[in-house]
């Protein structure tokens, strides 16, 4: 990314820590929002994968989808226009409205071709009857939630506008305003020549048009003006309308936790009323015009380069409600439409630029978005191939070049650290001796108190000496990873105990380079491979039964990532890297799964609450086994913290790049460990550990920060770590 798309981001993310109105609507939506979404996603155990494979085969066959649904809708009446371009979509729609009111309900299609401004420019009064897109709208402003488009604006403010509009002054309460809003609705309604809609589904069978809501204004939108407007992307399109039922059904569990949305409507062609003592009331009979715009703008495309999952995508907003990144950021993270999923569509749409300059490196990499996504789109993955896309036109950039490059090399983490210190103006300053440094980075625009492990120029692979151990129960290799490599070797040597104890052999390299983990999430393939490479070679040659890791983004890397990097390389490769990544197991399923753990009887009294690395829980699926060894800890108790799972905000290089916007998702971690009153914090990843102990001590907290190996290894009676 160039520094000019850096600084533009850089300034939004400023500009959205500092809205802090925006952000206490956003926390007020999500806590009514996820609890609801929470349970009811566990009355439709079935729906995500149906609902999966829905929109895998429509996006698989999507030509003969768009033929099917244009042959059904004009065999009801309606006049179908496959739009290739924005521009060919506006100017079909413009010669529809040669004058008068259009008015608008909510639709992305409508928002990603700018229908309303181009309408506007044009002389058509365009009137938003979405509540929140009407306060939008009269407040100049873009929408900051897909599905609660105002909730940056304070009622305050709303009260003012609205009074405006009415000329009248009107109190300050729900009730006044959505009456006034009715109203001065109604008229608009009843006056416009066209209503202009988007559509949550197309059943291909029936040439049915499928959109919900529960305010009530797309029903008359829909229904009052004669003539109307559907503006829907070519993937909305399904094959039936028992598929169509399933999206909209899905779009409302999963979009705000209802079971259906309050208002379906199913529009399956023109209106048929004949009365002519009804043609006096057309208004309400329904549209004796219905045209329905097919957007394609760069969407063959996108299945052509790999990214045919976007298509997926229902427009529910479940993403939104859960990314760490859009809860502290709101509408700065995304381009028109919000959040990561918004950079993916943007990026198809042509304009990579745009992308990048609205959050491209932003995406924390969490994949809490994935988790809550009713079609299981993998997000991250695709903004990770966006990087890889804009690394091949732009290349990487001198700084990053240099330090991937470097740590190809093995015992690099040292030498970049120094250089850091030399060029970045980065200065150390001892905090707990010999063990935490404060790290100012004001070339960086950082502030000076972040508190991070002192980097060590020898490594643990260096000094550590695994237990020899006859007859073991089993054979592993250890891969420690950069952070307890030069940094927190204390959680290595914990390994080395808890293993001991159980009469598990150790293998360790005389030296590796990093994972990875880092070029592979900016995109940059080249030194990925070269880091792959090498460490394929070096513990291809390991006899072991298991390769065993106490950073889950390692295991990840290994697991997950090498193979996908060598997909398409020779057969040998292909199988040392799958034989490797087989055998890859986070140290708390291999402690819980694969041997019979010995039990700890030292009395470990502390209250101990437990965090979910974001690689740990969703890459590789582990969340029971370490919370199984903190529970068979002799004296103490454990305690579940509120959104455990909730990214830390640690994210490795995201965390130096981002500190301040690291630093305020930490915050709401900060809080959950607090109201636990915990003494002792366990997670299960170095960075995690060293991220949350930041927070921990500059917010003057008590607790200690620990691997849930470190307690184990307590427990068998090594000592207090911290
Ligand atoms: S991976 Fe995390 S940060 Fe990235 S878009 Fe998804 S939820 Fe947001
Ligand atoms: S990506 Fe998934 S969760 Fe996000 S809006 Fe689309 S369907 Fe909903």
């Amino acid at each position: 990314m160039g520094n000019h798309s850096h600084k533009i981001v850089r300034n939004k993310v400023i500009a959205g820590l500092q809205d802090a109105e925006s952000r206490k609507g956003r926390f007020k939506a999500f806590d009514a929002i996820r609890p609801a979404m929470r349970q009811m996603v566990k009355s439709y155990p079935n729906l995500s994968d149906q609902l999966r494979s829905i929109k895998q085969y429509s996006i698989d066959h999507l030509s003969d989808m768009i033929i099917l649904a244009k042959t059904s809708l004009e065999s009801k009446g309606c006049h179908v226009f496959v739009a290739e371009t924005t521009e060919e979509a506006q100017n079909y729609i413009a010669n529809l409205i040669p004058q008068g009111i259009a008015v608008k309900s909510k639709s992305n299609a409508g928002k990603e071709i700018n229908i309303a401004h181009f309408l506007e420019d044009r002389g058509i009064s365009v009137i938003e009857t979405d509540l929140g897109d009407r306060i939008n709208q009269l407040a100049h402003c873009e929408a900051s939630h897909s599905l609660a488009p105002a909730i940056h604006i304070p009622i305050e403010k709303v009260t003012e506008l609205f009074s405006e509009e009415a000329g009248e002054q009107l109190e300050c309460n729900h009730e006044a305003l959505v009456v006034a809003a009715r109203k001065g609705l109604r008229d608009y309604l009843v006056k416009a020549d066209v209503g202009i809609s988007g559509a949550n589904a197309i059943a291909a069978d029936t040439g049915s048009v499928f959109l919900t809501e529960n305010e009530g204004n797309i029903r008359a939108v829909t229904m009052m003006p004669k003539t109307h407007i559907v503006i829907a992307g070519v993937e909305k399109i399904v094959p039936t309308l028992e598929n169509a039922l399933q999206v909209v059904r899905a779009a409302a569990v999963y979009g705000v936790g209802q079971d259906i949305g309050t208002y379906v409507s199913v529009i399956s062609g023109v209106s048929t009323c004949t009365d002519p003592e009804m043609e006096e009331l057309a208004h309400g009979q329904g549209p004796k015009e219905v045209h329905v715009v097919l957007l394609k703008h760069g969407r063959v495309e996108a299945i052509n380069e790999g990214f045919d999952e976007t298509l997926y995508c229902i427009s529910c907003g479940s993403c939104l409600n859960f990314c760490p990144i859009y809860e502290e950021v709101g509408g700065k993270y995304g381009y028109k439409y919000l959040g990561g999923r918004g950079l993916v569509f943007a990026a198809f749409h042509g304009d990579l630029e745009k992308s990048e300059e609205n959050g491209l490196s932003l995406c924390i990499g969490c994949q809490k978005c994935k988790t809550v996504c009713p079609v299981q789109m993998h997000t991250p993955e695709m903004l990770w191939k966006l990087r890889g896309k804009a690394v091949s036109q732009q290349g990487l950039g001198w700084k990053k070049d240099l330090i991937f490059s470097m740590l190809t090399k093995p015992k690099a983490l040292p030498t970049v650290t120094k250089l850091v210190s030399k060029f970045g103006g980065v200065v150390l300053k001892k905090v707990h001796e010999g063990m935490k440094a404060r790290v100012s980075l004001p070339s960086m625009g950082l502030p000076n108190s972040r508190v991070i492990p002192k980097v060590t120029d020898t490594s643990f692979l260096q000094t550590a000496k695994p237990k020899s151990v006859k007859n073991p129960v089993k054979k592993v290799g250890f891969y420690p990873g950069c952070v307890v490599n030069y940094t927190e070797s204390a959680m290595g040597e914990a390994l080395l105990h808890v293993m001991g104890e159980n009469n598990v052999q150790v293998q360790l390299a005389k030296e590796d380079v990093c994972c990875g983990i880092p070029s592979i999430v900016s995109g940059d393939i080249a030194h990925s491979k070269a880091m792959a490479l090498r460490n394929i070679e070096i513990y291809s040659k390991f006899d072991m039964d298991a390769f065993v890791f106490v950073c889950p983004s390692c295991a990840a890397a290994f697991k997950l990532e090498y193979p996908k990097l060598f997909a398409d390389a020779n057969q040998e490769i292909r199988k040392k890297v799958q034989l490797l990544a087989d055998k890859v197991k986070d140290v708390n399923q291999f402690l819980m799964e694969d041997i019979q753990l010995k039990k700890p009887n030292v009395i470990v009294s502390e209250k101990i609450t437990y965090h979910d690395p974001c690689h740990l829980i969703r890459s590789l699926n582990v969340s029971e086994q370490p919370r199984e060894i903190l529970r068979i800890l002799p004296g103490a108790e454990f305690i579940e913290m509120k959104e455990a799972d909730a990214c830390c905000g640690f994210g490795g290089s995201f965390s130096i790049s981002f500190y301040n916007l690291a630093q305020r998702i930490n915050q709401s971690k900060l809080k959950a460990i607090e109201e636990t009153q915990a003494t002792t914090v366990a997670t299960s990843c170095p960075g995690c550990i060293v991220h949350i102990q930041d927070g921990v001590t500059q917010n003057s907290m008590k607790q200690r920060v620990v691997h849930t190996v470190q307690l184990l290894s307590e427990a068998y009676g090594r000592g207090r770590y911290v």
